[in-house]
Order: structure tokens, then C-alpha cells, then sequence
């Protein structure tokens, strides 16, 4: 491998002048804030939220066994896809590739950027094929989506799979890990050191119950992270979201007996949906969530809708003909589920 940061960060990015913030230009104690045209009323909404967000990057280096300077916090994982291709992708000249299916923001992402998304079938049991990908790239090739737990296939990607693109690619490897804490044991973050061209995005969207706040991360060497903090927003992640995140941080117990909870409803759920005669295959999933070959997705997706019950229709997806991808809810939610279904599939042979 030959890679380097250097070389693959676009030239105005390197050169950037980021702005420099009034709480940026002082070091030391302080007490009486006169800097920043703040009202001095309405404490603690008044002021300006932390640009570096010490206390949440300090706790969740913790938690995750990484080092703050190598951790970047964005308005959800989406702020970071898009930083990484503002930093490294050249509008209308770069590329990037991605497996197929996957996650839809990685292409939108592209598309805003003007960046051009090459996609790599998986193989039919979604496994991943690493020659394939590699032989995807070529010299204007800047990142390679991989995303493991995948989205929405549900399966772990092959671990000697992903390092073998990660060791033999010269640009920046993203591996989105918003599933892992439902696999755990496939992180790649004890990795992180190894590989200075690795990014794995997570989230606390999912396992976590926080999708409402709005919190994604990335991981990678500490000279990535600078470079996505010097683009982004100065305030990105806001008062509100720090807050709520360093609370529940706290209970990470909690969210070890959601996901036991999940795991558990997933295989109860698995067993009730294997025997449903609308129901052809389940895929493997490591996730939370499952998808689901059945006889005719749009139509079992029309009529759970009538009954107010939304799952998503992926049946469009490379792939996944007549697949529906299945959320793992409550038990009562689940059994709400596999009732309609149920008679979905009677009212069907009546007719
Ligand atoms: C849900 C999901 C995310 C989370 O996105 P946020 O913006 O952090 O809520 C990221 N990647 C994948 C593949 C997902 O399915």
C-alpha cells in the first residue's frame, strides 16, 4: 500500500483558513464571557455549545477504548459521508465505489457532491468479493463505502474481505458499523491504528434510542479527524444533543439489555415469519432487522400500510426482488405484525 492523506486531500481543503471561532482564541479559565455577542440572559441556552465537544468525545473514548483526537461527532452519520467527500473528492473529476445494495445516503451524497458512484454488485448471498471492489478503482478512485452490518441485507461483511481492500487501497476505506453494536464482536475499531486510510462511522441512532438527537461519529487516525473538523460547521453538534448524549452514555447498561431484548425478539420474530406461507426466505441478519423474501413485496407492504404497520419496501433494490426489510419492534409490536400478516394471507386464498 501507498497511501497518503497528503496526496488524496483535495488542494483548497488543504490550504483552508478554517474559521476560528471566539471561544477558539483564548486558552485558560475564564468566567465572565464578553466575546461572543451572547445574550447574557437565559442560562445554559444562551451560550455557545463546546466546538470541540471535550466532555462527549472524553467519555466516549472511553467507552469505545480510542483515544478523543481520534474521534469526529456529527449532525448524525450523515455529516461525516458528506465531509469525507467535500475533503477528498474533487467535483466532477474524482470517483468513488461502493458495494450494491447498501445504504442510500452514500450515492446521495455523492450525487450533491458532483462525485461520481461506482457500485460493486455483492455476490448473490451478499457476501462481499474484495478483487471485485479493487478492480473497481482506479487512480481517481478517493473512497470505497463498505458497510458491515449492511444495510439492507442484514448480514456481517467478511472480516479478511474488508482488510484485504483496506490494505490494498490508496485512498480512504469508510466502513459504516451503525449495526455493530448488535454484532459487537466484528468491530474493526481495536484495527484503527494499524490502518491510517480506515474511517468507521457509528452512530447512536440504533442500539443506542437516540436517533431523535442527531449523533454520528467517525473514527479514523487523528490527522482524518482534524481535517473533517476543520470543514465542518463550527457548532455542529448542539447543547441539547451533548447533553442528552453524555446522560446516556451514562447507562450503557441500558442499551446492552435493549439490544439482549432486540436479539431475543429478532429470533422469535425469525421463527413466526419462516412459517408464514407469504414468507419464501429470511436472510441472515446481524442487525436489527431483518429482510424478508416474500411472494409479492409491494402488495404485503400495500396492505400492512392499510393496517397502519410501515415496514420498508426494498423489493426496487439490487438483489433483493420481493424483499421487505423488517425492523425488529417491541413484542407487542412484532405479534401486531405477524397477526396482519396472517390475514393478509387468509383474506388472499378467500378471494
Ligand atoms: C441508520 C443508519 C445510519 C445512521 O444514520 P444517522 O444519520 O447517524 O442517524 C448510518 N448508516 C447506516 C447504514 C444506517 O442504516
Amino acid at each position: 500500500m501507498n497511501f497518503s492523506l497528503q496526496n488524496i486531500t483535495r488542494k483548497n481543503i488543504r490550504s483552508l483558513q478554517p474559521y476560528s471561532s471566539a471561544r477558539d482564541e483564548y486558552t485558560g479559565e475564564a468566567s465572565v464571557f464578553l466575546d461572543a455577542n451572547e445574550n447574557p440572559f437565559n442560562a445554559p441556552y444562551n451560550r455557545y455549545p463546546d466546538p470541540r465537544q471535550v466532555a462527549l468525545k472524553n467519555q466516549l473514548g472511553k467507552i469505545k477504548k480510542i483515544s478523543p483526537d481520534r474521534i469526529f461527532l456529527g449532525n448524525g452519520s450523515d455529516e461525516p459521508i458528506d465531509l469525507l467527500f467535500r475533503a477528498f473528492c474533487e467535483p466532477g473529476t474524482d470517483n468513488v465505489v461502493a458495494i450494491s445494495p447498501t445504504y442510500g445516503m452514500y450515492r446521495v451524497a455523492a450525487d450533491i457532491n458532483n462525485i461520481a458512484y461506482r457500485e460493486v454488485l455483492l455476490e448473490e448471498d451478499f457476501s462481499l468479493n474484495a478483487d471485485k471492489i479493487l478492480e473497481a478503482t482506479d487512480s481517481a478512485t478517493k473512497l470505497i463505502f463498505l458497510c458491515s452490518p449492511n444495510n439492507p441485507t442484514g448480514n456481517a461483511l467478511n472480516q479478511m474481505e474488508v482488510l484485504k481492500i483496506i490494505s490494498n487501497f490508496n485512498g480512504l476505506v469508510v466502513l459504516d458499523e451503525a449495526y455493530i453494536d448488535f454484532c459487537p464482536e466484528k468491530t474493526l475499531l481495536a484495527n484503527l491504528e494499524q490502518y491510517p486510510n480506515l474511517v468507521i462511522l457509528q452512530t447512536l441512532s440504533k442500539a443506542w434510542g437516540l436517533a431523535a438527537i442527531r449523533l454520528g461519529m467517525a473514527f479514523a487516525s487523528p490527522e482524518i479527524i482534524a481535517i473533517l473538523s476543520k470543514i465542518k460547521y463550527p457548532y455542529n453538534i448542539n447543547l441539547l444533543t451533548q447533553e442528552k448524549a453524555l446522560k446516556m452514555l451514562q447507562l450503557e447498561e441500558q442499551k446492552v439489555k435493549w439490544v439482549e431484548n432486540i436479539l431475543q425478539q429478532k429470533d422469535i420474530l425469525a421463527k413466526e415469519l419462516i412459517k408464514l406461507p407469504i414468507v419464501l426466505k429470511l436472510f441472515p441478519s446481524d442487525a436489527n432487522f431483518i429482510l424478508v423474501k416474500t411472494v409479492a413485496a409491494k402488495k404485503i407492504y400495500q396492505e400492512l400500510v392499510e393496517r397502519q404497520i410501515i415496514v420498508r419496501d426494498r423489493s426496487k433494490v439490487a438483489l433483493c426482488g420481493e424483499s421487505l426489510r423488517i425492523t425488529v419492534g417491541t413484542a407487542a409490536e412484532n405479534e401486531l405484525l405477524i397477526k396482519a400478516l396472517k390475514e393478509i394471507w387468509s383474506n388472499w386464498i378467500i378471494q
